[in-house]
């Protein structure tokens, strides 16, 4: 590279990111031909790549060891053979090519879907309700793992070439809005059959648990100041706190079943992605650590199964998966069921909860101001909205980063996913360079670029890598 080619390189440079890049879908083949898409990436050092669409292959019914059968439709729009020839192009340039759209969730027919069980979510009223989507199979549905790894063989005999696989879900959720996606991604989750089995099996009495799981959310919907004091005190252990506000211990009891569910799962998906090939590499989706003590995925404990871990770094306000977002959603749906207390007080409850106390917030009005008005509730995409402010970056995003690091012990087995929008307000570019620098700053190496690859976002992450030249 020429000196002084990119304004503010320089400074940069001692902090410079290995970035890997994720198409979502095959669409980019039709803006780029093969060598000047691998050139682009070539040109800032990007020698891995990842793809979120499913690949063209058929199942071989061999490998799905009896489990259900059938090959998930996926409409290439004939760009099958186009495709390969990129594959092959790549492979050629010693890129390494890693999957995404093996996620069974990505292209399950309704009719293979119907076989697998959601997730059983307990309501207000006290009733386990059915979700139907496909992101809500549960983890403790034995088929679901037995399709998954048939899928894994399928890719790794289509494709031996394949460096790995990206793993997304299943988790537990993490919310509390009844309405974001009808309920599918609350904590209040899983009752089913599927988990009762597998609770049984760990030790665990699933009915003991839901018991608590009704009283939490009773005392969700009638929390005063002491039930908060009272949570606060045990401010930490995200588990903790929710058992104080319940007033019931088994409320630990039940995210250590979880926990320990979702262990098992990605023990058992990693050790059978070895055996299907030793060489075969497995990254593990994950939340931000704020996140992940809900969704049952405890990295420390994960971290001697799988070669890395990609959480994601998803920070928007609405639509949905956004931090924000997130805290919003936690707010508005207490203020709703408490209205009796202060926003203020709400939000010092979740930021205890969460581990983070987002700067310049103290009320709802203060999140809203983020997003166009009208948006905060909706699925849109929006452009329109106030910057978060710098400190968010310099003290929250470098704070998750290096919790994300101290819990898998390695930084270079941290690579998480960074996006800017699923619908809300989109981060814009300063926004996107903000977060790479204070995540750089706390001390990470390697990133997964999933931000649409148009001129700003490519500005960034050219700004941002380890450049070969
Ligand atoms: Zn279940």
């Amino acid at each position: 590279m020429v000196p002084g080619q990119l304004q503010g390189r320089s400074e940069q440079v001692g902090m410079a990111l290995d970035t890997w890049v994720m198409q979502p879908g095959w669409n980019f083949l039709d803006e780029y031909g093969d060598e000047e898409y691998l050139d682009k990436m070539g040109a800032i050092g990007v020698g891995n790549l990842a793809f979120g669409a499913a690949l063209p292959l058929e199942s071989n019914p061999a490998n799905y060891h009896g489990s259900i059968k059938g090959s998930p439709p996926f409409d290439f729009q004939g760009q099958e053979t186009r495709i390969l020839r990129f594959l092959e192009a790549a492979w050629r340039r010693d890129f390494g090519v890693y999957a995404y759209g093996t996620n069974p969730h990505m292209a399950l027919s309704e009719e293979v879907s119907r076989n697998f069980r959601t997730r059983r979510r307990l309501n207000a009223d006290g009733e386990v309700e059915e979700q139907e989507f496909t992101w809500g199979t549960c983890a403790n549905d034995e088929e679901y793992l037995g399709f998954y790894l048939g899928r894994l063989r399928d890719a790794h005999q289509a494709f031996p070439r394949l460096a790995g696989f990206l793993n997304d879900g299943p988790e537990f959720g993490y919310e509390i809005s009844p309405e974001l996606f009808g309920g599918m991604l609350t904590i209040f989750s899983c009752f089913g059959a599927c988990c009762q089995r597998k609770a049984a099996d760990l030790s665990y009495d699933l009915r003991r648990l839901r018991v608590a799981a009704a009283e939490l959310m009773r005392s969700l919907h009638a929390l005063d100041d002491g039930l908060i004091e009272r949570a606060l005190r045990r401010q930490g252990d995200p588990a903790d706190m929710l058992a104080a506000v319940a007033g019931d211990p088994a409320i630990v009891d039940w995210f250590l079943f979880k926990r320990a569910s979702i262990a098992d799962y990605i023990r058992r998906l990693c050790t059978g992605v070895k055996e299907i090939h030793p060489d075969l590499e497995m990254g593990i989706g994950s939340r931000l650590p704020a996140f992940t003590p809900l969704t049952a995925y405890d990295l420390q404990h994960l971290a001697g199964h799988a070669h890395f871990f990609l959480p994601k770094l998803y920070l928007w306000m609405g639509g949905f998966d956004g931090l924000y977002g997130t805290v919003y959603r936690w707010v508005a749906t207490l203020a709703r069921w408490n209205p009796g207390l202060s926003e203020e007080r709400l939000l010092a409850f979740l930021c205890s909860l969460f581990g983070f106390r987002l700067p310049e917030v103290e009320s709802l009005d203060d999140l809203r101001r983020h997003i166009r008005p009208g948006f905060s509730d909706t699925m849109e995409i929006t452009y329109v909205g106030d910057p978060f402010p710098a400190a968010f970056f310099s003290e929250i995003v470098a704070g998750q980063v290096r919790k994300m690091i101290a819990q898998v012990g390695d930084a270079g087995r941290v690579r998480p996913w960074l996006d800017c929008h699923h619908g809300g307000r989109t981060l814009t570019p300063h926004e996107i360079d903000q977060v790479l620098a204070a995540a750089a700053g706390a001390g990470l190496r390697t990133y997964l670029n999933y931000c649409r690859i148009d001129a700003g976002n490519w500005e960034v992450a050219v700004k941002h890598a380890r450049q070969t030249d």
